[in-house]
């Protein structure tokens, strides 16, 4: 992974992929392993349900067509817009703006294969960041060069941060994108050049959320995971992990819980995730914030030390998060036993050491 500055291309830094020892997938192809291994397991999938409303009590939920479903735990896995938010929280939760916004493409390989200029971004698989003040383009591909990524993270003005609407699938305007890339390094600008327009590019302002008092509600039955509750930055490179980790931390907790003690198995599956979650999502603000500082107020020429602009997520890969649960389990489920029992459940913010 090449960090390179902005207006050049100089290779500022370079570390391993992510600062893991590891490789970069398309989502679909990470979607469909878990696809296989719930039917694998038995697990009946119905698609295309919009869970309308919920009964907390019960737990049950009920879908737009009137069916309603009861289970012993209700989790809301329903993203950055989650409608279980709201139930959990008791009160509208308006998306709070991160200040920045993403132009994010994703088009076949053979567009950039033909230019001498960009055919080495495609020969092999790769992945370049170029950073300038209050900006930073990434460009990778996937499929061994047979698809290409480039998502390009701006600052708004406070006008434009005023207008945007949160949105995953507003039409990007090829016009702004080349506007914003005039004096950027010309290998990444041919590419840029070649973008499709939409369908392949989307304009997605980055909306953020502040953290939850916390991820239960108040019957303890219905519990909330992934960007319904720990949102991240594209930045931390981190919110389908953190997911993933949540879910098996919530797992073992119902696992040691056992059926009849839902409330303990929800209510310390929170406080085991949420310290973590948060030093992982504050990791992709300090990243961004790095990476659009770092070379600004600078004399041409000046040299920068790389670690200023290297990723900092070493730390999170080796964790086992069911591992976790299972060690800590009986310290965090004893000091929740008493909450339960007291009427008095600590807020989430209080878990920060
Ligand atoms: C540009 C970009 C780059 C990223 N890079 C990375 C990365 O490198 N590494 C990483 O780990 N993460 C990354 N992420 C983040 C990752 O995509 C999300 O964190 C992850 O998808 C969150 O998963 P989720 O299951 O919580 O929510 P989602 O994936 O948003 O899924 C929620 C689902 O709930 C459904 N839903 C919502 N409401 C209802 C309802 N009422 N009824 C029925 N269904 C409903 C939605 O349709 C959706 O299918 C990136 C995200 C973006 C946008």
């Amino acid at each position: 992974m090449q960090i390179r500055r902005w207006h050049d291309g100089k290779i500022l830094a370079q570390q391993p992929l992510m600062d893991m020892a590891g490789y970069i997938g398309h989502r679909g192809d990470y979607h469909d392993a878990f696809l296989r291994a719930v039917r694998d397991a038995g697990i009946e999938i119905r698609m295309g349900c919009e869970v309308a409303s919920y009964d907390e009590n019960k737990p049950s939920i009920t879908l737009a067509d009137g069916t309603e479903v009861v289970a012993d735990l209700i989790v809301g896995a329903d993203g950055i817009k989650s409608k279980t938010r709201e139930l959990v929280l008791g009160f509208h939760d308006a998306p709070k703006s991160s200040g920045y916004s993403c132009f994010r493409s994703y088009f076949p390989g053979d567009y950039l294969k033909g230019d001498e200029r960009c055919k080495d971004f495609v020969s092999q698989d790769s992945v370049n960041i170029w950073i300038g003040p209050d900006i930073h383009l990434i460009q990778n591909t996937l499929r061994d060069g047979k698809e290409v990524n480039i998502i390009m993270t701006r600052k708004l003005s406070h006008e434009e941060d005023m207008e945007i609407k949160e949105s995953w699938f507003q039409d990007g305007d090829i016009n702004e994108v080349l506007a914003l890339t005039t004096d950027i390094d010309p290998r990444i600008r041919a590419a840029v050049e070649k973008i499709p327009g939409p369908p392949y590019l989307l304009d997605w302002k980055i909306c953020y959320r502040d953290p939850l008092p916390t991820w239960v509600s108040k019957s303890h039955k219905i519990a909330l995971l992934g960007d319904s509750c720990h949102p991240h930055l594209p930045t931390s490179a981190q919110g389908a992990s953190q997911a993933t980790e949540s879910a098996g931390a919530l797992a073992v907790c119902l696992k040691l819980a056992g059926k009849d003690s839902i409330p303990l198995a929800t209510r310390t599956y929170e406080k085991l995730r949420y310290p973590r979650t948060r030093l992982s999502q504050r990791n992709g603000e300090d990243l961004r914030d790095r990476w659009h500082n770092a070379l600004k107020n600078l004399d041409e020429g000046a040299e920068i030390d790389p670690e200023s602009v290297k990723m900092r997520n070493r730390w999170l890969y080796s964790f086992d998060a069911e591992g976790d649960a299972m060690q800590r389990w009986p310290e965090m489920s004893s000091r929740v036993s008493d909450e339960l029992r007291a009427g008095v459940i600590t807020p989430l913010s209080d878990e920060m050491v």
